[in-house]
């Protein structure tokens, strides 16, 4: 550890990675609310990830903004910093940190599979990782997205009838899910959730394309049968998705593979679409990086810290508090 401390504190630059308090110098990885938090004074992040948190906590949620691009080396003091994409949303970067010769990598959330809404995955080596670990059990290995996206269009097929209510987080599901339909060809009219507007839009000005996008407006409720519709799982779960005439509740996360949870949250079509990395992209890039000691920082720990020790690597959990399994 020496140079960092559990909470992600790079000590000889007094700089905190994605802290939950508020703080002097944060580095923010990406900008899920488990992540960034308004209220630093400055920051340093990619330029989509200070767009967006200006989008969700308005242009002062920071004193200073400084961008930096990916694969870009800055100096702060005797510390260097480099971004390299983490593959996980929009902007989202890992952080190596190279003091003295030695290099940290902090991966913030992160997958290595394919994703068109992001810059791919970029693995980097390095002598301590700093890792997330969501899905950090061997359980866990998720389906190709291909597959789990055709579910919901053969829904749509067998039930041409129902509108197909699907639950999606705002920043980075909506928009893959969005994305993943048009790849399979469909190109008809999405209907989104008001709540999923700017993020879309956001998206949209930054080239990733996502076709034709309407307001959900409940005057007309027939013209939602057959439709997709995307929307907050919160809304899915209040009032408001009871407006809609016998819709087909549809989730999409990587939770979906936790059949208790589907169950849970009442739906009836689970898609498994996870931008978290699982069991085999966890350690396979642990083994990558070749880092002698790892840090587990949230999910599930003690798999994760059992598989390094009997592949003879130092691993410790950090059990940070505050981060949030759910906004994946
Ligand atoms: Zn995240
Ligand atoms: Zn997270």
């Amino acid at each position: 550890m020496i140079w960092i401390d559990k909470n992600l504190h790079i000590k000889p630059i007094d700089t905190h990675i994605d802290p939950y308090r508020p703080v002097e110098n944060a580095i923010i990885t990406h900008a899920h609310a488990d992540h960034a938090k308004p209220g630093h004074k400055n920051i340093l992040a990619t330029k989509e990830t200070i767009e967006i948190m200006k989008i969700r906590y308005g242009e002062n949620c920071a004193s200073n903004f400084q961008e930096l691009n990916l694969n870009q080396k800055i100096e702060i003091g005797d510390v260097s910093v480099t971004f390299y994409p983490a593959g996980h949303i929009l902007g989202s970067v890992q952080v190596l940190a190279e003091f003295k010769g030695h290099k940290i990598n902090f991966t913030g959330d992160y997958k290595t599979t394919r994703d068109l809404t992001c810059v791919n995955f970029e693995p980097i080596r390095c002598h301590t990782l700093v890792t997330e670990a969501t899905f950090g059990l061997p359980v866990f290995q998720h389906p190709d997205e291909k597959k789990e996206i055709q579910k919901l269009i053969k829904s749509l097929l067998l039930f041409p009838e129902r509108p197909h209510l699907v639950g999606v987080y705002a920043l980075g599901k909506a928009q893959r899910v969005i994305n993943l339909l048009r790849l399979e060809g469909y190109d008809k009219n999405i209907f989104i959730h008001g709540s999923l507007e700017k993020l879309c839009d956001y998206y949209d000005k930054n080239h990733i394309k996502l076709g034709d996008l309407t307001k959900v407006n409940l005057s007309n409720k027939n013209q939602y049968n057959g439709q997709i519709i995307l929307a907050p799982p919160s809304a899915i779960k209040n009032v408001w998705a009871r407006k809609f005439e016998d819709p087909i509740i549809c989730q999409a996360s990587g939770w979906m593979a936790v059949k208790q949870r589907a169950k849970q949250s009442l739906v009836e079509l689970p898609l498994i679409l996870s931008d978290h990395a699982d069991w085999s992209e966890l350690t396979k890039y642990i083994k990558f990086t070749n880092a002698e000691k790892v840090y587990v920082t949230h999910g599930r720990e003690e798999a994760i810290i059992h598989w390094c020790r009997i592949n003879n690597i130092d691993a410790t959990p950090l059990s940070l508090s505050g981060r949030d399994d759910e906004e994946q």
